[in-house]
């Protein structure tokens, strides 16, 4: 058992919402006021709004990696690579997957999310999803083996047939870079690109569920044009090893299913005995999860309500940053004994990109299509490394 002296504050999670609230921590605290300890599996952050791109090689997974090193002052703060197993939330530990234990007095979970299937059969046995920097390296080398594999065996067309499932945001980031990335396959492969099919299949009576009409309309015109296919209100049944069975009955032979229908929180919180919804802790105002004044939610594994509609807010990078913002404010003010600040998510806008310089959103009550929706999309990302590694990183990794 590791033990860290008081006030030991511990971290669950290096991506949006955990590493936002170490790095305001390691700004806001004073040397040896707390022991801040961040656990994560990897010795990076991964920009996740990122990873549609890699997942369909239109960018090098490296782009989207942040070494850790380069954001976190050690001084201030204990990194600690490994897999977290389990969290005692009553015995205030949590535990790695190699044995080791570590205690604490304030802990952070944001562990982010996993794939909802929705109890679909065979989704997680078969189709791809895109979460991490491990699973895009896989889809974009199965992407290309599966053109390689046409060329030796070209009366199979299902290779050439990519079927993206949910016509969410991520599944139309993906379904636009990867239509961007068809040609050059093609190209590289000596294959024809007519014979080339992406189907983006959605339950939903419309992509981009809750999206101004408008604006899903133009995505859809720019995706079509690109040769995308969509099954609008065409909930999938099934998924197997040679594609998917529709809810009609209807078989769609593919090489490739991603699936991109939604998330639920990680399994370990579920599992943790913590009330969750899905996977997600409802968290009081200051973040804290419900009877544990001690442990505190952020990102994809919170849940919290939106008053206006009386919906929760959909899981965010957005919402993640904010919560992280708040959630170091308020343990600083738990170690100086300061008042807590409720958590109040400002929403500045939602952005989709479809694909090279194109994109929708809406900023503020302004819509955006087209390119200056995509140079607002590659701000916001700037803003955010900004926020992380300071001008220096966000030059680093600027994608223009
Ligand atoms: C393709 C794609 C595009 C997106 N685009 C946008 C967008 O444009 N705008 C937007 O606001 N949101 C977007 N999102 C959603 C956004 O990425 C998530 O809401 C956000 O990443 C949530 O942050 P988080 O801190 O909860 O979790 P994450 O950023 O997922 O981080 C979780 C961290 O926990 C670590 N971890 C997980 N399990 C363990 C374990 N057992 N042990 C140790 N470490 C562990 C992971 O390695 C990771 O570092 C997108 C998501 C995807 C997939």
């Amino acid at each position: 058992m590791i033990e860290l002296s008081t006030s030991r504050i511990l971290i669950l999670g290096a991506g949006y919402g955990g590493l936002v609230t170490a790095t305001r921590l390691q700004k806001g605290l004073n040397y040896n006021e707390a022991e801040v300890t961040l656990v994560n599996k990897y010795d990076y952050h991964y920009l996740t709004t990122w990873l549609h791109e890699p997942a369909a090689g239109t960018s090098h997974h490296e782009r989207a990696k942040v070494d850790l090193n380069e954001v976190l002052d050690t001084k201030k703060i204990n990194f600690v690579q490994g897999t977290v197993e389990s969290i005692e939330p009553d015995n205030k530990k949590v535990k790695l997957e190699d044995g080791t234990e570590l205690a604490f007095d304030y802990l952070v979970i944001g562990l982010g999310s996993e794939p909802e299937t929705f109890g679909i059969e065979g989704l997680k046995e078969h189709a791809f999803s895109i979460r991490t920097i491990d699973s895009v390296r896989m889809i974009k080398e199965h992407i290309e083996y599966m053109f390689s594999r046409f060329n030796n065996e070209p009366d199979r067309r299902d290779y050439l047939t990519f079927v993206v499932g949910g016509a969410g945001f991520t599944g139309i980031e993906f379904v636009g870079e990867l239509a961007d990335r068809i040609p050059e396959l093609c190209r590289e492969f000596d294959v024809d690109p007519n014979l080339v099919r992406i189907i983006n299949i959605e339950a939903a009576p419309t992509a981009l569920p809750g999206f101004d009409p408008e604006l899903v309309e133009y995505a859809m015109d720019v995706l079509k044009r690109k040769g995308v296919e969509f099954l609008i209100n065409t909930p999938i049944k099934e998924c197997t090893p040679d594609g998917v069975i529709l809810a009609n009955g209807e078989e769609i032979k593919a090489g490739t299913v991603i699936w991109t229908g939604g998330v639920r929180g990680n399994h370990i919180v579920e599992e943790s005995g913590i009330d969750v919804m899905r996977g997600r802790v409802k968290v009081d105002e200051y973040l804290r999860a419900p009877g544990y004044e001690d442990i505190f939610v952020v990102g994809d594994c919170s849940l919290i309500i939106n008053e206006e509609t009386d919906r929760p807010y959909p899981p965010t990078a957005q919402i993640a940053t904010q919560q992280g913002f708040n959630c170091a404010e308020n343990l600083i003010a738990l170690i100086r004994g300061g008042e807590l600040k409720p958590f109040k998510p400002e929403l500045k806008g939602t952005l989709a990109s479809l694909g090279r310089g194109e994109a929708i959103g809406v900023i503020g009550n302004k819509k955006l299509l087209g390119s200056s929706a995509a140079i607002m999309k590659k701000l916001s990302d700037l803003r955010y490394l900004f926020i992380l590694g300071g001008i220096s990183l966000a030059l680093k990794k600027a994608k223009f």
